[in-house]
């Protein structure tokens, strides 16, 4: 934020110093002007040339209607009446919300009456009750272009600054975070030097108005040290499903795995209500799931994560916690050995610790706690989502399809974000 305030000031410095050197050439282009304002040039907004009418722009009142407005601007009731009846098959007037925008195109005389209606109940629709002429309604869009771009950046403290200081929309990092390395890499534990490339749509109404990004195409994160790749591709076209894979087709929403220890078998269940002999048939809960095995078995991180607790304390014993995203984390209890540091990343199927019988524990186990928000839940009950792999046939019209998507990736040089934003801007398509 400052550097940009820094940049405006600068600006701002030149700027002075740039007019009085061309306080001479201002004059010479006086003219210039003059002869633009006697000719205007042709504005064209909701297929109308602008120009042939006085524009009047407002919002939807309280006790705004059709009928209302017309009033307030001369228009007499049986004019208005007449109006309503020839345009009520198309347009129903009845329908103007509160807070929405309309224009009225009045005659370019001294009554300025209203020619036309036109009401804009979302950024991209208007209706237009026309009735210079003849009355006629209908409704509309306004042209809808897509420019593919692509954008890079390192990181310095976090994602959501650096994309900041390079100017770039906060939805990239929604997008990136929430929708394409939500089960990769953990956002709130990005590193120093993690760095990115990203080629993605922006949206635009109507040529000028910016909508926001629109699709992330495809995308590159280089996190640790260790590069994800993702790449948007539609699996099912019937039902316009769209995923992210990676460069070998594996999908990038990963699903935990069912449990973290191979070959054992369930010896506790989840179980709020639990009685225990041990303690005289008094309620325990038991907040995880205990799959018993022989001490030694490898314990498995069940999905990729950090790790943010890796200790030894009371009826615990030797544990890790493993945070994956802003809404699960895993625990793994009773370990005879833990294998990780916190701080460290690990992948899912990472072997974590072995099993043994460290705290509170009768027999070998591993004492599986699974949180969300905070609460540790019943992961045999959740629904997590689901990771659906690429079909047998579609791989490889995947593989051929990612080909110059990824020589396109690869091909753009990281951003420093002090340095100018040097984003490559393409019209893909245009609908008009
Ligand atoms: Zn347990």
């Amino acid at each position: 934020m400052q550097s940009r305030k820094l940049l405006i000031a600068l600006f701002a410095c030149m700027g002075i110093l740039a007019c009085k050197q061309e306080q001479e050439k201002k004059v010479e282009n006086l003219e210039e002007l003059q002869v633009y304002e006697e000719e205007p040039l042709d504005i064209y907004e909701f297929g109308f040339n602008l120009n042939d009418y006085v524009v009047k722009r407002d919002t939807i009142k309280p006790g705004d209607s059709f009928g209302v407005i017309m009033e307030r601007n001369k228009l007499g009731y049986p004019e208005i009446f007449k109006i309503v009846q020839g345009a009520k098959d198309s347009f129903n007037i009845r329908t103007l919300q509160v807070g929405k925008p309309y224009t009225l195109l009045c005659a370019k005389d001294s009554l300025e009456l209203p020619k036309c209606f036109i009401y804009q109940p979302n950024m991209e629709e208007f209706y237009v009750v026309n009735f210079q002429d003849s009355i006629h309604a209908y409704s509309s869009r306004k042209p809808i272009k897509y420019v593919e771009k692509t954008a890079s950046g390192v990181i310095n403290n976090n994602l959501s600054e650096t994309l900041e200081e390079l100017g770039l929309s906060y939805r990239l990092v929604n997008k990136m975070a929430d929708e394409i390395y939500a089960w990769t890499i953990d956002f709130r534990r990005l590193q120093k030097g993690d760095r990115f490339k990203v080629i993605y749509t922006d949206k635009f109404i109507d040529d000028t108005i910016y909508a926001g990004v629109h699709d992330i195409k495809a995308a590159y994160f280089e996190h640790n040290n260790e590069p994800f790749y993702a790449f948007e591709f539609q699996t099912d076209s019937i039902k316009g499903i769209k995923d992210y894979f990676n460069d070998e087709a594996k999908n990038l929403r990963r699903a935990f795995l069912k449990m973290p220890v191979q070959f054992s078998r369930i010896s506790s269940r989840y179980n709020l209500k639990r009685k225990i002999a041990y303690y005289g048939y008094k309620v325990r809960p038991h907040k995880g799931t205990d799959f018993a095995a022989s001490v030694g078995t490898p314990i498995l991180a069940t999905a990729n994560g950090t790790v943010i607790e890796s200790a030894r304390k009371g009826g615990n014993g030797n544990y890790v916690k493993i945070r994956h995203n802003a809404t699960y984390s895993t625990q793994y209890l009773h370990m005879s050995k833990r294998k990780v540091n916190v701080g460290q990343f690990v992948k899912q199927g990472d072997v974590i610790g072995w099993v043994g019988m460290t705290g509170n524990t009768g027999g070998p186990h591993v004492c599986y706690r699974f949180w969300k928000n905070g609460v540790q839940v019943d992961p045999f009950r959740e629904k997590l989502p689901e990771a659906e792999p690429i079909s047998d046939n579609l791989k490889a019209k995947y593989l051929t399809f990612i080909q110059s998507i990824k020589s396109q990736l690869d091909s753009i040089q990281f951003e420093i974000p002090e340095s100018p934003l040097n984003t490559e801007e393409t019209l893909i398509s245009s609908v008009k």
